[in-house]
């Protein structure tokens, strides 16, 4: 399979078909399609008209492994700050579901770094969770999976299960919260809905929890070029 690939396409694509580069269709009834790089048979409303399809786990490989790295090396308390990292690293897609497992670990990765105590292994359990969370799933099941995210963070930092009482509604609250601040008539942007997932948390952090995290500085996109939806003026983050 990998002598098809065309690497000038593929480098020059993370937005479109990683394989070839031309845009890719979003429908609304699944088909069945084999990964091309794992061979495992999903299936999916997301791929490529050329035929290829990239399933989520092999998709997010690259870009959890990036999230780690700066997850590893960052002492930051401020998850807009790690967030932008991450976001900056050349290798991650534009769009995706990847998303879903960086806002999570983004959150609880900044909330142990000021010394509040969570529980043992969370960021990795924040990265897990994430990526059950596929991608499509804003529009494909109603809930943006960055949103989602707030939710896993609060669940994990406060340690929810499906019987406790406050702490499940606390993560509920959360994920409510975000998904409220992305009812906005646009076309998806992953950056965007990331971006905005990290601001409800950290205001939900201090005025629920009182766990103060770093500055909410919002920083102008640089992806407005990459993203062909992109709604310019009309998105926040657009300077
Ligand atoms: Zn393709
Ligand atoms: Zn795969």
């Amino acid at each position: 399979m990998t002598s098809k690939f065309n690497l000038d396409a593929k480098l020059n694509s993370k937005d479109d078909c990683g394989v070839c580069g031309i845009p890719l269709i979003y429908q609304a009834t699944p088909i069945s399609k084999s990964c091309i790089f794992c061979g495992e048979i999903h299936n999916t409303n997301i791929y490529c008209p050329e035929g290829h399809y990239v399933c989520d786990s092999c998709h997010s490989a690259e870009a959890i492994q990036i999230l780690r790295n700066v997850l590893n090396s960052s002492n930051s308390t401020n998850p807009v700050e790690i967030l932008e990292t991450i976001l900056a690293h050349p290798a991650l897609p534009l769009h995706g579901p990847e998303h879903h497992s960086i806002v999570p670990a983004v959150i609880v990765a900044a909330v142990k770094n000021t010394g509040y105590s969570v529980p043992e292994e969370a960021i990795e359990q924040a990265i897990k969770r994430g990526t059950k969370v596929p991608g499509g799933w804003c529009g494909f099941y109603g809930a943006c999976g960055a949103a989602i995210g707030v939710g896993i963070a609060i669940s994990i930092i406060k340690e929810a299960t499906p019987l406790t009482g406050k702490p499940r509604s606390l993560a509920i609250e959360a994920t409510s919260n975000a998904l409220s601040n992305m009812v906005d008539g646009h076309p998806r942007c992953c950056k965007r809905s990331s971006r905005r997932s990290i601001e409800i948390a950290i205001k939900f952090l201090q005025e629920e929890l009182d766990i103060k995290l770093g500055n909410n500085q919002p920083m102008a996109c640089s992806y407005s070029e990459r993203n062909k939806e992109c709604v310019k003026a009309k998105c926040a983050y657009y300077m």
